[in-house]
């Protein structure tokens, strides 16, 4: 049995896609990972990185999926209406979000797929879909092959983001992996990111500006629109004593170039850091008995996909 969890980056841009020679290497698809482990597939956002991801999966068998959504804003919603498995009567796909205040959490679906703002409606659509609001600090786990062990998922529910955002830690066979999509730091940091992120193997965080952009330095200051710098996101890392900080949500006018500038700056001598690329694969071993507490995840591969 492979016994490893895989993290797969589908999408990785901030706000909406971009396509150009300047931006091929880090990639230009909105949110989407793809946890997978023991045969069970967890995806993280419907940003249009979910797009090539559905079309790898809707050539399998009959599936369960989990689909968690950070929050309903475009850029992680927009892939939803072109993901495969959506038309297959073969997919069961559940979907978990935080809570609107009205409580309305599947009539806000069902209006990302409604004309004439798109040609097919929500409720046409093939797989049997089951929509569940997620408290503010909701734990469960996730088992949809009884013969694998669970994954086990915590939310935390922030407000550093206009309109709120959910936070995830997915735990596997004794890994955490956090991500920390659409969230602002705080001055000295955000204490209950740093107590949900503690020790994870990886925390993947938004860093959609440089410390110039948010300051206002360079254009409009970006203080209050719910994103961080690479600096702040490392501060977080550091005092969660994560073992490797994943930098997420690049600006959508962010070069290749400036990317990997900013990874360069943005140094630990405790924690390795990179930016997330699309195509990107993370494998995490599961967690030996005596706990090794050093051990570094494993980069697979970084090439971009099609
Ligand atoms: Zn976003
Ligand atoms: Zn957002």
């Amino acid at each position: 049995m492979n016994d490893t969890l895989t993290i797969t980056f589908w999408g990785v841009r901030g706000s909406y896609p971009v396509a150009s020679p300047a931006t091929a290497q880090y990639g230009g698809a909105t949110p989407c990972l793809e946890f997978s482990a023991g045969g069970q597939t967890l995806i993280l956002d419907a940003g249009t990185g979910i797009i090539a991801l559905g079309n790898v999966l809707a050539r399998r068998a009959p599936q369960t999926l989990l689909l968690l959504l950070s929050h309903l804003h475009h850029d992680h919603t927009q892939g939803l209406p072109f993901f495969a498995p959506l038309y297959q009567a073969q997919t069961h796909l559940q979907i978990m979000a935080p809570a609107p205040a009205d409580r309305a959490l599947e009539k806000h679906l069902a209006q990302i797929m409604t004309p004439p703002y798109f040609p097919v409606r929500w409720d046409e659509t093939a797989a049997q879909k089951t929509i569940l609001p997620l408290a503010a600090n909701a734990a469960l786990e996730w088992n949809p092959d009884p013969a694998q062990p669970s994954l086990l998922i915590r939310a935390l529910h922030s407000l550093a983001h206009p309109g709120g955002v959910m936070l995830y830690r997915i735990e596997w066979r004794g890994r955490a992996v956090v991500y920390a999509t659409d969230v602002e730091g705080y001055a000295f940091a955000d204490r209950r990111l740093i107590s949900f992120a503690q020790d994870a193997a990886v925390l993947i965080h938004d860093a959609q500006y440089t410390t110039d952009e948010y300051l206002g330095l360079a254009g409009p200051a970006k203080q209050g629109w719910g994103h961080s710098t690479a600096a702040m996101a490392l501060d977080v890392a550091q005092a969660a004593r994560v073992k490797q900080l994943i930098l997420f949500h690049h600006d959508p006018q962010r070069d290749d170039d400036t990317i990997a500038r900013i990874v360069t700056q943005t140094q630990s001598a405790t924690i390795q850091v990179m930016a997330a690329r699309q195509g990107l694969k993370i494998e995490l071993a599961p967690c030996p008995q005596t706990f090794d507490f050093f051990e570094s995840p494993k980069v697979l591969a970084t090439d971009p996909m099609g």
